[in-house]
């Protein structure tokens, strides 16, 4: 049997259960109205929650950079990559959230993968949320340490599980501050009183959070006001670009600049897109305004839909999952969708538990009122089609 022979037999086992996925072309810059694949759809996808990928500051600050720095950074920031953008940014995103130091990595991905491969040990234990973004599950893998996961945001279990864990050297607690495909908050304030309880340093992915929650758009610590021992994040939701960040003590920063090999082996981001996150950060902290904006149009869509007879998910995020069942009965949700022109995928497994399928989707402050409404006499129409509501 050749290789495609036999990737093709596996393929075919993707695509039995529902699972197949394929790529479809975004014909120009994220907004709400978009040609996907040459068809006019209204995306109901995307993470730029806050507008901010295609701001005119924004993207006037990246072009000043671009010329004077070019297209790459051609190197990691440990050799010549590390440009004035890059210096100036990490401090930004430092006094942003309120820390004493912050290294840049190219993603989220990366980011969490460093922290998690590196800071705990032979001989400690992660305590890892079940709903955790696959990026946290990976920097659990390659982990020496052990990994327990404790029940989605259950604090008895966590409680339980920490009781069990004495015996280990050192143990941590690793959490989504919003949860990538559940759209709730982690009971932040709760994991940090029990981890003081249990002698336990906490570790928060606050990708989601990050200029969203909290007075300021600093993200699950400010929202909660707990002090996590390092917060991990990504610049491409809210913030509007792309690249990871991890932000926490000066030690726990240089700890990682030096041990980090996601960090130490990756080419840095463009300088371009740090002066763009710079202008970004520096537009959530000035515009609160935004963030209000976007929590009316996430509880319009919310209590909408409820009322509808949805079962739907998630806190006061713009991620909302609207529960449809099998995986073949939100692909096909999400396919009428699709030919009436919204565009919000089917969540399947193995991103979500089986017969927990969903169409997810999430609100940005530049949808209107005119695209909330023409999304929700959708939802209505077709979930009453397929017998949903
Ligand atoms: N953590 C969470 C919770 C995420 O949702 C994501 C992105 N899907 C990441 C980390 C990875 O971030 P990035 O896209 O910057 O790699």
């Amino acid at each position: 049997m050749t290789l495609d022979q036999w990737l093709t037999q596996r393929l075919e086992k993707t695509k039995n259960a529902g699972l197949y996925r394929q790529l479809r072309i975004m014909h120009h810059g994220p907004r709400p109205q978009m040609l996907v694949n040459q068809k006019d759809v209204l995306v109901f996808s995307s993470n730029n929650y806050l507008g901010m990928a295609n701001k005119k500051e924004l993207i006037d600050a990246a072009k000043i950079a671009l010329i004077e720095f070019g297209v790459g950074s051609s190197g990691s920031q440990l050799t010549t990559g590390h440009s004035y953008w890059h210096h100036k940014l990490e401090n930004r995103i430092t006094t942003f959230k309120k820390t004493e130091s912050t290294l840049l990595f190219s993603s989220g991905y990366l980011a969490n993968i460093g922290v998690l491969s590196t800071v705990p040990e032979e001989g400690d234990i992660i305590l890892s949320d079940q709903l955790n973004h696959a990026s946290i599950i990976d920097g659990c893998r390659l982990s020496k340490a052990d990994t327990v996961i404790y029940k989605h945001v259950d604090m008895m279990d966590l409680e339980n599980k920490l009781k069990r864990t004495s015996n280990y050297k050192r143990r941590f607690i690793i959490t989504d501050g919003v949860f990538s495909m559940d759209g709730n908050i982690a009971p932040l304030d709760k994991i940090v009183a029990l981890a003081n309880r249990y002698d336990t340093f906490v570790i928060v992915d606050d990708a989601h959070a990050t200029g969203v929650l909290g007075k300021n758009g600093r993200g699950t610590n400010e929202y909660f006001d707990v002090e996590p021992d390092i917060v991990i994040g990504t610049m491409s939701k809210a913030i509007g670009t792309e690249g990871g960040f991890v932000t926490g003590s000066k030690t726990s920063i240089d700890f990682l600049l030096n041990h980090a090999r996601s960090f130490i082996f990756q080419t840095a981001i463009a300088p371009a897109i740090c002066a763009a996150s710079y202008t970004a950060i520096n537009r959530i902290e000035e515009d609160k305004k935004q963030r209000s904006l976007l929590l009316k149009k996430i509880k319009t869509v919310k209590t909408t839909l409820t009322e509808m007879g949805y079962e739907v998910r998630g806190g006061e995020t713009p991620i909302i999952p609207v529960l449809i069942g099998s995986a073949e009965k939100a692909v096909l949700f999400a396919d009428k969708l699709y030919e009436r022109g919204i565009y919000a995928p089917a969540i399947r497994p193995p991103s979500v538990p089986y017969g927990q399928s969903r169409i997810r989707l999430t609100i940005t402050t530049e949808h209107t009122e005119e695209n909330i409404k023409k999304l929700l006499l959708s939802f209505k129409e077709i979930g009453k089609e397929l017998n949903i509501i």
